[in-house]
Order: structure tokens, then sequence, then C-alpha cells
């Protein structure tokens, strides 16, 4: 008879993983659905808490669906099955599946969204760009906001960008750029999801360029405005954009590789990492005429 993990199991080896004091302090981690009592043979992994993940589950057979991101930030006063929201969670709790979230926890984490992101497009010696612990406490040297390091190899801006577009999982925006692209690059700060408010940790850290997602008008103009009054239309920090979803996702087989490990004295568990791609974007229209 093979053994299977509680859900409380899976939780417990989850927070070891991604401790949810860890998490910023308006973020809403951890279990949303699901019985600490019940089995846990197959655990789902996917970046959105969104109907075409629950389908995917319900179709597998999942017991436990792993997010990134959370279904509920603020509170509700209803999950009745008249809002989008509430028919998730009751298809969630009919088909017996627990909802579990891992958010700035596991951006934060080692082999976090953050690591997952700068190992899928090739930095080394690297570390937080905002580290959890300033003050060096040893536990925590890995944990933090971004990662910076660099490339083996310095590279021109073009062929880094085609890099990170071949790493990533195909969206519709693709990888946008802000900067001269034959200019060298070999410094990188990379964050995971929306990571506008860190440009000031980016030129601290020196980055010669900054991988994110959901960059804005105002904030890419003024930080390249201020990067060539100050450097030349050679100086970084240069910009490379990518879909929030894309920036993130490499992280699911991060997450499902080391549950499954430290579970493994406890019970067996069957790992998927969802092939929906949740990003909202569904079609883009190129312009038609070119400057
Ligand atoms: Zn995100």
């Amino acid at each position: 008879m093979t053994a299977h993990p509680t859900l409380a199991d899976v939780v417990r080896t989850l927070e070891a993983l991604y401790p949810p004091s860890t998490a910023e302090g308006w973020d809403a981690v951890g279990l949303v659905t699901g019985d600490p009592a019940q089995p846990v043979r197959k655990v789902l992994f996917a970046v959105d808490p969104v109907a075409t993940v629950a389908d995917e589950a319900i179709e597998w057979g999942a017991d436990l669906i792993v997010t990134h991101h959370p279904l509920f930030l603020r509170p509700v006063h209803s999950i009745a099955a008249t809002t989008f929201k509430g028919s998730l969670v009751h298809r969630l709790v009919r088909a017996g599946i627990g909802l579990y979230v891992a958010h700035t926890n596991a951006d934060a984490a080692p082999r976090g969204v953050a690591d997952a992101l700068a190992d899928a497009i090739g930095l080394v010696d690297r570390s937080p760009l905002v580290p959890s612990a300033p003050d060096g406490a040893a536990h925590l040297a890995d944990t933090g906001i971004g990662r910076v390091g660099r490339l083996e190899d310095p590279t021109t801006l073009r062929a880094f960008a085609e890099r990170v577009a071949a790493a990533l999982p195909a969206t519709e925006q693709g990888v946008r750029v802000a900067g001269d692209l034959e200019a060298t690059v070999s410094t990188v700060a990379v964050v995971g999801g929306s990571g506008d408010s860190l440009f000031d940790a980016v030129r601290s850290a020196g980055a010669d360029v900054y991988v994110t997602a959901d960059l804005r008008h105002h904030p890419a103009s003024e930080l390249r405005e201020r990067a060539e009054f100050e450097g030349g239309t050679a100086g970084g920090p240069f910009l490379v954009d990518v879909a929030h979803f894309a920036s993130e996702w490499p992280w699911l087989h991060y997450a499902a590789a080391d549950l499954t490990g430290r579970l493994a004295d406890t019970g067996t568990v069957d790992t998927r990492v969802s092939v929906r791609r949740t990003d909202p974007w569904t079609a883009r229209i190129g312009s038609a005429h070119r400057a």
C-alpha cells in the first residue's frame, strides 16, 4: 500500500519551504480551502487560482492546487456561488480540492520565484536584490525580494532579451526592451511579477539590465531618461519587460520538485505543473506603421 501525506503534512512542508512569516504584511498566504485531515495524492501547481486551473485540477483528480497568486487578498462577506470567486470555492470544495497560496513568501525564498527566474535566464553569483535581513542573519542570507547576479559571459542587450524570451513560456506580450540593443550587459537584476517599485534597488545594485513585469510608462520613461542623462545612451539600467505570468511560471517546477523531495519520508504525491496559460492577455495586434 502506498502511503500518502495528509493535507496537514503538505501544508507543514510548504510552510517550511516558504515560511509565512516572510510574506509581506499586506499579503494573504496559506490554506484557502481543504480539510487538513484529507489525504493528498495529486498536487497541481499554477500561477493563478482561476476557473481554467480549477477545470484542470478536477479533470486530473487533484487533491490540492498550489498557486502563487491569492484567490482572496481582501476580506469578503460572502462566498456564495453567485460570484466568480464564490463559484470557484464551491467547485473546489465539492471536488474535495484544497487550495494553498504561496505568494510573497515564495518570491523571497531560496529556490523561490526570484531564484527560479534568475536560473532560467542564467544568472550566477547572485544574491537577493533587497535582502530580508540586511543585518546579515545567516538563516535568511538567501532570502529576499528579487535577485541580482551576473551573466557568465557579457552579451548584448539584444542577445540577452532573446535569451529571456526563449527561457520563459510564450505569451502574447512577448518581451519588451528599453535601451540600446547593441549595448553590453553583464550584471542583471530580476524581480518576478510587478517590479517597478524596485528601481532604486536596481540602480544601487549597479545592474546593467532589469528583468521584471508590468512596467508602466512613467516609471520606465523616467528610469531611462535618468540613465541616459547620467551615462549616455549606452548607460544602464536597461529594461526587459516580460509578462507577469511568464516571470513567475518557472517557479512552479521548483515548487513541485521541492515539495516531492521534502515529503519523501512522509508519503508519495504525484505533482503536475499546470499547462493552462493564465496570462490574461489573449492577443496582440502589431502596429501597422513603424516610425
Ligand atoms: Zn505575481
